[in-house]
């Protein structure tokens, strides 16, 4: 068998890029774009989609 070391599944939502940086179009003190970091709702900024088993366990 062979064996690939997988972190598990990535969501198909995000593409395993959970967190996105949104600019305001605000930059801040500092002279720097001022940004905001939005999670993906599919799997709530974890980046790993929820298996089919898991819903499958629980519905018993
Ligand atoms: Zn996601």
């Amino acid at each position: 068998m062979p064996q690939h070391t997988r972190p598990g599944p990535i969501c198909a939502h995000c593409d395993g890029f959970p967190q996105v940086a949104i600019a305001t179009g605000q930059t801040t003190l500092d002279g720097q774009r001022h940004t905001i970091t939005a999670d993906c709702p599919a799997c709530r900024g974890t980046g790993r989609a929820i298996p089919a088993r898991a819903y499958a366990r629980a519905e018993r």
